[in-house]
């Protein structure tokens, strides 16, 4: 990302919608948004498959659960933020992962230009391709900004979705215990 040009764009911008970019107010804010895109969209130079440490299982075979991880991501039609909460569950087979990468992997695929559907989906597949588990389960739910300024009716709506492999699609019990689990 180069941050001057961007300085530039965003000051035509600007312009385009009718704003004095000479005014005190505004002076520093094509810097500001520029800094700011580099981290809302820092995702894009970062390969989760890189990153994520693996190690070895020692017998665990019970689902484990990350819950109520928060993020921030922007969506693809609007460019206007969507925040919401991630839940992440697997049942291992011979790999798991360092705990604190679970975050991690959300948050590098949430600092993109997203939707909603292909964020969920991107966590569980990935996780899926390094660990080989038994299954996977994603959950997100989210409120999207683009929703709460078209009109009134739509400030509380929580947009959720899901993916799942493995153990989680064959076996209802597993799907329903990890539903559960992060009610
Ligand atoms: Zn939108």
């Amino acid at each position: 990302m180069d941050g001057k040009k961007i300085e530039n764009l965003i000051r035509e911008l600007l312009k385009e919608i009718g704003e004095d970019t000479g005014r005190e107010g505004l002076l520093a804010t094509p810097a500001r948004v520029a800094k700011s895109y580099g981290k809302l969209f820092g995702g894009y130079k970062e390969d989760p498959k890189k990153l994520i440490t693996v190690f070895n299982n020692e017998g665990y075979d019970e689902m484990i659960i990350a819950k109520d991880i928060d993020f921030y991501s922007t969506c693809e039609h609007h460019m206007l933020p969507f925040i919401g909460k991630a839940y992440i569950g697997y049942i291992p087979d011979n790999k798991i992962i360092g705990l604190s990468k679970l975050p991690r992997l959300v948050e590098i695929f949430s600092r993109r230009l997203q939707n909603q559907e292909r964020l969920t989906k991107q966590i569980a597949d990935t996780l899926n391709d390094i660990l080989k588990p038994r299954g996977v389960g994603v959950v997100i739910k989210a409120e999207h900004l683009c929703m709460k300024a078209r009109g009134v009716e739509k400030q509380n709506c929580v947009i959720s979705t899901s993916s799942f492999t493995g153990l989680f699609i064959k076996n209802i019990n597993t799907r329903a215990e990890f539903l559960n689990l992060i009610k």
